[in-house]
């Protein structure tokens, strides 16, 4: 039986700029199961990481949220105890893992460091050298001793998913995490996240605009796109039966792994301004299917089988 573990219904984030608002996220609504990988795709802007920010209340005074309802194992998430569950049941991995340690202290003292704040009660040393030498950054008690600068970018990385499975967590929220890194450690990194998700059952949030991590890491998939979700469903439904056409121009603009030579078509112009969203559905000024309705009202959610959706106004045509 699926448990689900994260909750999120309607959420809402506004940045306000001396422009005026910018309505970042508008009425997303997911959920979680346990052990399972939740891709979240889109390019930039779309708000993907604005999500997953406001539901870890890192925005702090930057962003206005709302929401209908936010659970985590079926408890009510408040900003107190999101601060409590941040870094122990809920863990988050950056993109960026040359800027996310501090170059002044060793990355023993600083991963020993997230250990202290959350009150581990086992031995601090021996935990930070098993989950190190977990990510295979040995020997771990010399290792330990060393700055960041001493590591390369794709051993920085490993060391922030070894800070970040120190307290075990149930939700591993992972924000481009190979983005800023080359082809072949991209692919150690996922492979190795892989290996601690079968090894502990921890459920992961992906985000990423990169459609081919999502398709080999990706149980379920949301396609995001002006703050809104597009389409979400299974990988085998957003991969093999795209519905919104916005998830099947992305899918278009991909190289395919075949190795058949086809044209690849880009989706012409730019995202919204969030300045001043479209007042019908996000994609309509690139949508080479848009009809005069999509220019004046927001498509509802069409459900296609129990766990496909998408908001397009094509599907009320059929
Ligand atoms: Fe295109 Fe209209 Fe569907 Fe939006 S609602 S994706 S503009 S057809």
């Amino acid at each position: 039986m699926t448990e689900e573990i994260l909750r999120v219904e309607n959420l809402r984030t506004t940045f306000t700029t001396s422009a005026g608002e910018v309505k970042a996220v508008e009425g997303v609504s997911f959920t979680v199961n346990r052990g399972e990988v939740l891709g979240i795709a889109g390019e930039s802007g779309s708000g993907k990481s604005a999500t997953m920010l406001s539901i870890m209340g890192l925005l702090g005074d930057a962003g206005r949220i709302s929401y209908d309802s936010l659970s985590f194992m079926g408890e009510n998430l408040t900003p107190e105890s999101v601060k409590t569950l941040r870094g122990d049941k809920i863990a988050m991995i950056f993109q960026d893992p040359m800027t996310s340690l501090n170059p002044v202290l060793s990355v023993g003292w600083q991963l020993e460091e997230a250990l202290r704040r959350h009150k581990w009660q086992g031995n601090i040393h021996e935990r930070v050298a098993e989950m190190m030498t977990k990510v295979g950054i040995v020997p771990a008690d010399e290792r330990m001793r060393q700055y960041p600068h001493e590591f390369s970018g794709g051993q920085r990385q490993r060391l922030m998913i070894a800070m970040s499975i120190l307290c075990s967590p149930e939700l591993l929220i992972a924000d481009e995490p190979t983005t800023a890194l080359d082809v072949t450690v991209q692919a150690q990194i996922l492979g190795l996240l892989r290996e601690i998700r079968n090894d502990t059952g921890m459920s992961m949030i992906l985000i990423t605009h990169d459609l081919g991590v999502i398709a080999g890491e990706s149980d379920r998939v949301i396609v995001m796109y002006g703050g809104r979700i597009m389409e979400e469903g299974t990988s085998r439904e957003i991969f093999g039966s795209p519905s919104h056409p916005y998830t099947r121009g992305l899918l278009h603009s991909l190289p395919k792994a075949d190795g058949k030579r086809e044209r690849l078509i880009p989706i012409e112009g730019q995202p919204p301004d969030l300045l001043n969203p479209p007042e019908g559905c996000p994609f309509v000024k690139r949508c080479s299917e848009a009809m005069r309705i999509c220019l004046h009202r927001k498509p509802e959610a069409l459900t296609l089988s129990e766990t496909h959706k998408y908001s397009c106004w094509l599907g009320e045509k059929c």
